[in-house]
């Protein structure tokens, strides 16, 4: 069972909209292989018939039929005030294979469309496809995605770019903003059908829970914690933290103008929207602990079931307090892994943070620096000095190192043991907004080679691949700003 409920106000039976003479752009044959989608030599389903059903032309091929795809209503707040009922406005679960839901991203219009088009530009689903294989293979939980079909069907946004549709994989695709929208109509019956769902499907640890209502919260909230210290620790900035857009699985999910960070800037906005800043580099552990906020109320209705109103509020509130300490643990047990300290000992935290701030300062590229840490050789002062000149300010780094070379002596790994655990961590290749804008350009044009150039070079991201050294550079100075907005 793909989505737990039916009806009018939950979800609505929705075919996808035929889209004209579609072609392959990207298809992932490890995410095939998870679906247990039978592949040619050449990578791509031996049964031809996946093209028009992941074109959203047909529901069936030799071994499924979708008999009921749907889109599905959730409501939630967009930066930060009540926008009220939102939905599938675009994408349609066309139902589960091998326990996975497999979901079309722009295949038309449901009544969920308000103003919108239902359709997604090849530009936007490039970016999804890139960028959601990319944070699977760096070990960081997402939805995963099947495919990127293009069509030369016209869609307008700030100009006429072309349709696409991307057919996204993940174990359940349920949003915050699912609880939200059932405690905005007050539907208790709905909202009980979902936790009860959830827990019986994905969190199997609180089946036999006494209060598992509470418990359903606690878990969602920690992987929520742990998800943003990982993408923290990758330099990833999501873009748009509206609670519609986060998964109560700890997922990554709804992948718009996200971007990796290419200098290290604390306060680095991916997203060209966002004039605020809302969802800023350093905001998102802080907006997501929000977000969670934004589901223990939406979650209160539940436990009041069996409590008063203010024992209620008081749990949650207890709850919602450890996800701050979560996170906290997370970024810190990720960081030390970053800088190779194998050991806990005191002023550890502080020697991290010092070096961020120095990143910061002197605008050093980020995922560079951290695999360049790694060759640092306590007894060599030569890869230090190199890192040194990276900076502005000479003489703080250089009290760094000094302090960083003297804590490693404390470690009892050798530095090649320690090199090998850190590149296990500090990825080479990420995907850059630079990296990826080639790649759509060439697209445009229908030369999809670079699309699946970069597919393969970031599925291996902590491997160094000699032959693609140039894919790890940040960007040229007249590249760096790409920019990345809503419109998609
Ligand atoms: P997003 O910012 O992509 O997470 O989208 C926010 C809401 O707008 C969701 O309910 C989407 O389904 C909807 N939406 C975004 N783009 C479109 C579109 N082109 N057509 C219809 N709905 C859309
Ligand atoms: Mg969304």
């Amino acid at each position: 069972m793909a989505f737990p409920l039916h009806g009018e106000d939950s979800a609505r039976p929705t075919p996808p909209t035929p889209l004209p003479d579609p072609y392959w752009v990207g298809f992932s044959p490890t995410c095939a292989e998870l679906l247990g989608i039978p592949l040619s030599t050449a990578g791509l389903p031996i049964d031809q018939r996946w093209l028009d059903l992941l074109a959203g032309n047909s529901l069936e091929t030799e071994s499924y039929r979708f008999d009921s795809p749907l889109a599905t209503a959730y409501s939630g707040h967009q930066f930060g005030i009540w926008a009220g009922q939102l939905g599938d406005g675009r994408a349609i679960l066309l139902g589960d294979v091998a326990d996975q839901e497999l979901q079309l991203k722009g295949s038309g219009k449901t009544i969920y469309s308000r103003m919108g088009d239902g359709r997604a530009v090849l530009r936007s689903s490039i970016r999804e496809f890139l960028g959601s294989e990319a944070m699977h293979y760096l070990g960081i939980p997402t939805s995963r995605a099947l495919s990127v079909v293009g069509s030369k069907q016209s869609v307008i946004r700030e100009t006429v770019e072309t349709a696409a549709v991307c057919a996204r994989v993940a174990p359940s695709f349920i949003r915050i903003g699912h609880f939200e929208h059932h405690a905005s109509t007050q539907n208790i019956h709905h909202l009980q059908n979902l936790a009860h769902y959830l827990i019986g499907h994905h969190f199997a640890d609180i089946n036999n829970s006494e209060a598992p209502y509470l418990d359903l919260f606690k878990a969602i909230a920690i992987k929520n914690a742990q998800l943003v210290a990982q993408w923290q620790s990758v330099g990833f900035c999501h873009g748009v933290l509206n609670t519609d857009n986060i998964s109560v699985l700890g997922l990554t999910i709804d992948y718009g103008p996200f971007g990796f960070l290419d200098e290290f800037r604390i306060n680095h906005i991916c997203n060209h929207s966002d004039h605020a800043g809302r969802y800023a580099y350093h905001r998102q552990p802080q907006i997501m602990h929000w977000n969670m906020a934004c589901l223990a109320s939406a979650m209160l209705p539940l436990l009041e079931l069996t409590h008063s109103t203010a024992d209620a509020q008081a749990m949650l509130t207890k709850a919602l307090e450890e996800f701050p300490l979560t996170y906290a643990h997370t970024w810190q047990s990720l960081f030390r892994k970053k800088l190779g300290l194998q050991m806990q000992i005191e002023g550890d935290i502080v020697l991290i943070e010092r070096l961020l701030q120095l990143l910061h300062d002197s605008q050093v590229d980020y995922t560079s620096f951290f695999r360049a840490l790694g060759k640092i050789k306590r007894a060599d002062l030569a890869t230090n000095i190199k890192l040194c000149q990276l900076f502005s300010n000479t003489s703080e780094i250089e009290q760094w190192f000094e302090d960083y070379l003297e804590r490693l002596r404390k470690e009892i790994s050798s530095d090649e043991a320690r090199l090998k655990l850190m590149n296990q961590v500090n990825p080479k290749y990420i995907l850059r907004n630079y990296l990826a804008q080639k790649a759509i350009e060439l697209a445009q044009k229908d030369d999809f080679s670079e699309v699946q150039k970069l597919q393969m070079i970031l599925s291996k991201p902590f491997e160094e691949q000699p032959e693609y050294e140039a894919y790890a550079s940040p960007p040229p100075k007249h590249l760096e700003a790409v920019e990345v907005s809503c419109s998609s």
